[in-house]
């Protein structure tokens, strides 16, 4: 299969830059996720790597090679869109060999092409069926053997392809895919737009925002460790709270306010004068690192607050809190049976909590692996 590279690959229509300077290694067999608000460039990005987009500047390479002056056809590079287009008056036999009929492939070679495409992605009991008799995995799995047997590409490119499925298709879909990635070992990209979706199948996820990648690596390390404010914000359902605080020196120590509610700054920030971390931070903690009326833990930082609205989301509630104008979303057991309008002690462990800079959003702070790897 294939590496795949963007060096300093910037794309812009007019005066739009949708791709910046965007840098980034995909390992052969890797499964890539990009993720980030509508307009950010996802999109370009893959159009540019199969070629149907020239980038303005930087190069693009597959397997080393540069692509850059490559034609669509010649990179080895098989593009899946949303709704699959598999031909729906062909059986599946038909619409793995149309192409290779078209283009007058030998009979037995078709035959060869056909059965070892069907044999590894499991698509043999559908040979004879008909698209609209597929589910919807089944049709994902149509549309990418169906790449496979024409152009035996060394990348897929898949463009929100789960994304106009229901939720039980896409459980289905998203199985499907990862199997697939499994059986083909071949390098994938894909956009999405839900990224349970993305965190549940990427090997790397690449998080963007206005043209410009934010973070990239593996989906744990994003959630765990996100490397600004943005990442922080977007990885994750229901997101982590984020919380601008001031910094303020109260005897020996520094304490973090946003009106009743203070914080201590965690003990890993290096300068104990605060010089380091500016006049205003941003304070994250993820909804399942706050306690609502659960006994604390020693050490715990410790406040009242009110609960404004409990959403039941079937193993658990997610209760919005508010503590002065600080409004906080925490994850709970449906068995504290929190009320609106009840008055809850909350707490959280001091070592959940996220710092970022409030000026340019990067990390300042994050919990230790151990700290998370102990939920
Ligand atoms: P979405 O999540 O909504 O699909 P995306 O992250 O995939 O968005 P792109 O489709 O890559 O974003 O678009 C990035 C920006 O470039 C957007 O502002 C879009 O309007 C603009 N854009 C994309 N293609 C073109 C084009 N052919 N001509 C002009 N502008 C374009």
């Amino acid at each position: 299969m294939a590496t795949v590279a963007l060096e300093h690959v910037s794309k812009a229509y007019g005066t739009l830059i949708a791709v910046r300077d965007l840098s980034v290694e995909i390992a052969d067999g890797e499964f890539l996720v990009l993720v980030g608000p509508s307009g950010c460039g996802k999109t370009t990005v893959l159009r540019l790597i199969a070629g149907l987009e020239a980038p303005d500047e930087g190069t693009i390479l597959i397997d080393g090679r540069a692509v850059n002056d490559v034609a669509p056809s010649a990179r080895n590079v098989a593009m899946v869109f949303e709704d699959y287009a598999l031909y729906p008056h062909l059986v599946v036999r038909e619409n793995l060999d149309f192409a290779l009929r078209i283009h007058r492939t030998p009979a037995d070679e078709i035959r060869r092409r056909v059965s070892a495409v069907a044999a590894s992605m499991e698509l043999d009991g559908l040979l004879e069926r008909m698209p609209s008799g597929l589910a919807a995995g089944e049709a994902q799995g149509v549309a990418v053997g169906r790449a496979v047997a024409r152009d035996r590409p060394v990348v897929f490119l898949l463009d929100d392809a789960l994304s106009h499925l229901d939720a039980r298709q896409r459980l289905e879909a998203r199985a499907q895919l990862g199997r697939l990635h499994r059986e083909l070992k071949s390098t994938i990209v894909s956009v999405t737009h839900d990224q349970s979706e993305a965190l549940a199948m990427g090997t790397q996820i690449a998080v963007m925002d206005e043209g410009a990648l934010q973070q990239v690596g593996p989906p744990r390390t994003l959630y765990e460790h996100p490397a600004n404010v943005f990442v922080a914000g977007f990885v994750g359902s229901p997101p982590m709270n984020l919380v601008e605080m001031t910094p303020a020196r109260e005897g020996d120590r520094l304490v973090l306010r946003a009106g009743p509610l203070a914080v201590p700054a965690p003990t890993r920030l290096a300068d104990p004068a605060g010089r380091s971390i500016g006049p205003l931070v941003t304070v994250g903690v993820r909804p399942e690192h706050i306690q609502v009326a659960a006994p604390p833990g020693d050490g715990d930082i410790r406040f009242r607050a009110r609960c404004d609205l409990v959403e039941f989301l079937g193993r658990q509630v997610l209760v919005h809190i508010r503590i002065g104008d600080v409004g906080l979303m925490a994850l709970a057991d449906p068995a504290g049976h929190v009320r609106v309008g009840d008055v809850v002690d909350c707490s959280i462990r001091p070592d959940r909590l996220y710092l970022f800079d409030g000026r340019t959003g990067a990390a300042i702070a994050a919990p230790a692996p151990g700290a998370i790897a102990a939920v």
